[in-house]
Parts: C-alpha cells; sequence; structure tokens
C-alpha cells in the first residue's frame, strides 16, 4: 500500500522525487516556504517585465528527456525549446568579443582562427569529453552515493588519471591562448569550485557546452518548473505554498511529522529538497548527522549578487547570454574561494531574455539579469551592492559601446542575505555543494538519514550535485531509495 509522503521544499529535486514517488502509488504533499513553487527558479514579475530568478542555462537536454521519459511524456509535451544560436558570447574588451556558435564544427573553426592547431585539438578533447559524458550522464550520476564501488568500472579504471588532475592543468597542456583557456574553464564553473579544484574527468562539462548546447525554454526556465507541476498534478501529488517547516518530529529514531504554525501533520516518510544544512537544523541536535564544524570544512558554490532590471528601450550589441570576462578571471576566483572578499573587478554575467522571448518585457523594452559570483557567507549592505551595481553597469556600457543607464525603469538586487531568508541557504550560497574531488558521489551527504528511520534529502548539497539535471537525477535517486527501503 502507498505510503504517506511529506515533502519539505519545491525546488527542482523536490518536484521529480514527488512526481517518482507518485507514481510508484504514494500519496504525496509538497510543502513550500514561499508563495510559489520551484526553489530557486522563482519568477519575478514587474511592470509588464518577467525574470527567471535563478537558472538561465537549460543545458543537457537528454536528462530532461530521460526524466519525462520515465513517465511516458516528452518535454515537448509540456514546454518549448528554442536552441540559442549564437549560445552566448564571451566579452574581453570594447565591443571585443568571442561567440560561442550553437555547433561544435564553428566552434572548431573559430578556435582554430584565433590559435592556429587548436581546431584539431579541440576536436579531440571534445571527442574524450563526450566520451566522459556517455560515462558519467548517463550512467554514473544515476548512482546513489552509497558506496565507493560505484564509481569503480571498466571504462573510469581506464581514466583514473583524470580524476588525480585537474581542468585547468589539462586545458593549460592543450591550449595557449588566455581567451580559449577561459572558454573551455567556464563550464566547470556550474560546478560550484575553481577549475583548478575540480578533476579533469569533468571536461564532460565541455561536451554538455559545446557538444550539446545552449537551450531555452520558449518563456524562460519557469516554463519546466510549470511542465513538472503538471506532470506532477496529473500524478496526484498534492502542493502547499506558505507553509513554512519549522520542526522535524521525531518519536522513537523515527521522523514521524513535520510542524507548521504549530501543527502537526503526520508521515510515513519525510524527504527534505531544502538545503540539507537547514533541514537538520528542524531536527534536535542529538538526530543530525553532521556538524556545523562538517559543514564549515566544505567547499561551497559561491554566493552571488544578482540584479533584475528592467530597461525601457532595446539593448544593442549584446546576445542572450554574455559573460564579462574582461577581468582577471584567476584574481575573482581567489576572492571566491581563497580569500572571501568582494573581488576589487569582478567578472559577470548577464543575459537578455526579452531578445528571445518576446512575453519577458513589454515591446520595445528589455529585461536584463546580471550576476556577480561571491564568496559565500560574505557581508552583504545596501551599500556595497549599489557600488557593484554602479561598477558593472558603467562597464557594461564601455564593452558593449552604448548608454543604458538612464533606460533603466526599476532594477532589483538578490544578494547574500536573500538567499539565506528566502531558501534558507547555507552561507547563502546560491547553487549547494560543489563537486570537487573529495566532495563527490559517495564523499556527498547522504540521501539516507545516518541517525533516524524514514528520512531523507534530495538536492543540491546531496548527490549529484549542483544545477538544474542534477537537482532531476537527485529526485529520482531518492526515490528510488526510498522505494528499496520500504
Ligand atoms: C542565480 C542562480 C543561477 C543559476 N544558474 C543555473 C543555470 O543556469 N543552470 C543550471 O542548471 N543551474 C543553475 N543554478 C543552480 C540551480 O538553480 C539549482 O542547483 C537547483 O535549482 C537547485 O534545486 P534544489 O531542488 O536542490 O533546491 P532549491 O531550488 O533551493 O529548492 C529548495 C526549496 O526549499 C524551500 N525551503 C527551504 N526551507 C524550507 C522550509 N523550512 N519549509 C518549507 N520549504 C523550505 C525553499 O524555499 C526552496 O523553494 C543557478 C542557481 C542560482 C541561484
Amino acid at each position: 500500500m502507498g505510503k504517506n509522503i511529506k515533502i519539505i521544499g519545491s525546488g527542482f529535486s523536490s518536484l521529480a522525487a514527488a512526481c517518482y514517488l507518485a507514481q510508484n502509488g504514494n500519496e504525496v504533499t509538497v510543502f513550500e516556504k514561499n508563495e510559489s513553487i520551484g526553489g530557486r527558479a522563482r519568477q519575478l514579475k514587474r511592470q509588464g517585465f518577467t525574470f527567471d530568478m535563478g537558472p538561465s542555462w537549460y543545458w543537457m537536454p537528454d536528462v530532461f528527456e530521460r526524466f519525462f521519459g520515465d513517465f511516458n511524456k516528452k518535454p515537448s509535451d509540456y514546454y518549448e525549446l528554442i536552441k540559442l544560436s549564437p549560445a552566448y558570447r564571451v566579452y574581453y574588451g570594447i565591443e571585443d568579443f568571442i561567440a560561442i556558435a550553437d555547433n561544435l564544427e564553428e566552434i572548431i573553426n573559430t578556435f582554430e582562427k584565433i590559435e592556429k592547431g587548436s581546431g584539431k585539438v579541440l576536436a579531440q578533447f571534445m571527442a574524450e569529453a563526450k566520451s566522459n559524458y556517455n560515462i558519467a550522464i548517463k550512467d554514473l550520476v544515476y548512482r546513489p552515493g552509497v558506496s565507493p564501488l560505484e564509481l569503480i568500472t571498466t571504462e573510469t579504471a581506464l581514466k583514473v588519471g583524470q580524476f588525480l588532475s585537474n581542468i585547468s592543468k589539462d586545458v593549460r597542456k592543450k591550449f595557449k591562448n588566455e581567451r580559449l583557456i577561459q572558454i573551455l574553464e567556464f563550464p566547470v564553473l556550474f560546478l560550484g569550485a575553481k577549475p583548478s579544484d575540480t578533476p579533469s574527468f569533468y571536461n564532460f562539462m565541455n561536451y554538455a557546452d559545446f557538444g550539446m548546447g545552449t537551450w531555452h525554454p520558449k518563456t524562460g526556465m519557469y516554463d519546466v518548473v510549470k511542465g513538472m507541476e503538471s506532470l506532477a498534478l496529473e500524478l496526484g501529488v498534492q502542493f502547499e505554498i506558505n507553509s513554512n517547516i519549522e520542526k522535524i518530529i521525531v518519536e522513537n529514531k523515527k521522523a514521524v511529522a513535520l510542524q507548521i504554525n504549530g501543527n502537526r501533520i503526520d508521515a510515513d516518510i519525510i524527504l527534505s529538497g531544502a538545503d540539507y544544512h537547514h533541514t537538520e537544523t528542524l531536527l534536535d541536535p542529538e538526530y543530525r548527522a553532521y556538524s556545523e564544524k562538517y559543514w564549515e570544512s566544505k567547499t561551497f558554490a559561491p554566493s552571488s549578487l544578482l540584479f533584475y532590471v528592467g530597461f525601457n528601450k532595446k539593448i544593442e550589441n549584446i546576445s542572450h547570454h554574455a559573460l564579462f570576462f574582461d577581468v582577471d578571471f584567476n584574481q575573482h576566483a581567489k576572492d571566491i574561494y581563497d580569500e572571501p572578499k568582494w573581488p576589487e573587478n569582478p567578472l559577470f554575467y548577464a543575459n537578455f531574455p526579452s531578445i528571445t522571448d518576446k512575453t519577458a518585457a513589454p515591446e520595445g523594452m528589455e529585461s536584463g539579469f546580471f550576476l556577480i559570483p561571491l564568496a559565500p557567507g560574505i557581508e552583504d549592505t545596501p551599500e556595497l551592492r549599489e557600488a557593484y551595481f554602479e561598477k558593472i553597469i558603467s562597464r557594461f556600457e564601455a564593452l558593449t559601446n552604448q548608454n543604458i543607464k538612464e533606460n533603466i525603469i526599476f532594477k532589483e538586487s538578490f544578494c547574500k542575505l536573500d538567499f539565506e531568508e528566502v531558501y534558507n541557504s547555507y552561507k547563502g550560497n546560491a547553487y549547494g555543494m560543489a563537486n570537487t574531488l573529495l566532495q563527490t558521489a559517495f564523499l556527498r551527504p547522504k540521501l539516507k538519514s545516518k541517525k533516524i528511520e524514514n528520512m531523507y534529502f534530495t538536492g543540491q548539497l546531496t548527490v549529484p550535485g549542483p544545477g538544474v539535471p542534477p537537482a532531476l537525477i537527485s529526485g529520482k535517486l531518492v526515490a528510488e531509495l526510498i522505494e528499496k527501503n520500504l
């Protein structure tokens, strides 16, 4: 008989888990503290503009196909995808940028033009990256992180050297041009750590980038949330928004109920897709599996300073996604990971969804999203936010050769303190715990509580790690583990 399963949080991992658990005949309810579902992928709507508040790069379309395929559906049953062309631009100076095409052949030509001989090297690098993608994303990440043996296969045994070297070293061995090196190091930033702390094997992210392309759901990433919500509702999942979980009640070493507004809600199984550290604080100290010292010792993905900006005109000389790498990449990385402080000259990323999606801004206007990665736990004040907006918007104007400051109708910021308050995020991290060698698979916080029965976890602090595709996989893994243990 189906179990009564209560899920904390409504991010992608919780939504995925809810679908699988409901498909297996369980009675599933999702409780979200905020007024809308989707976790970090929530939407912001202001004066006719719509922003995706978090994720904006739709990578690894095969993972989404596999998710919907598990329910005999396709992503296209719920949303339409557009392949971006160019995928993105990387700026290095005033109107000086490299556009990354939507196909590998053209990208190889671009490389060759910048560094003689690098086209052929890139083709070989991508063949290896594709092979790693097939091993990692089609197989390894679908293992539950229970045992080190999960990582030992005939294929990984042949690639052991790639776990001992790192992306930064590997890319520098093959390419000399600093711009090409930065482009190849960029995708692993999604995994939350420095390229020099990320094993070479993770170059599968380069295949996700150049090999599979950058996609955009027709009216934004929130289309995916709505698609998953529709599927969940079809399967009988119930949603309760504005429902902050205050406590997880444990009796006889079993998680038995949630507390909301002082009321007790019983459950056979409790699953949390909220920040793992926060979830443990909902348990009495003796039932927590990881100490504060443990969390303190881990490498977390960066926090971020974000701006959602409405412009009353179209922005020129720009593409849907743009990276501003006109300053020292290594210095900014040091300011995030080694000696945490606000970077003097920050790298930043911007996207303008209204270039692709006419519903994102009123006619003739543009919606802009700006992101500066920052160290988790950093000081966050209104003055710092404002000073950094001024820094990046001035640089943006110079690099794209136009004036836009006077065309700002409104801007909203979101930073470390908001990540903590809105998502209960540990140190205000933006996207979870990084995937370094020592924070991979069985070395990550576990899907099942080590201290109490009937308590499970999913999401970006457990396996497989940060990002939307891993969140879908995490939901599947935990649902399988719950079914196995019933
Ligand atoms: C700015 C930004 C940009 C990003 N860009 C990309 C990108 O381009 N591509 C990509 O693939 N990934 C990207 N990511 C990462 C990706 O968004 C996340 O890894 C993923 O969405 C995490 O999903 P999750 O289910 O683990 O957690 P979350 O989305 O954090 O969901 C957890 C939910 O739990 C809720 N919650 C917390 N505490 C409680 C409580 N006590 N009671 C009830 N509910 C609670 C929270 O409100 C939240 O809704 C980005 C993230 C950010 C922040």
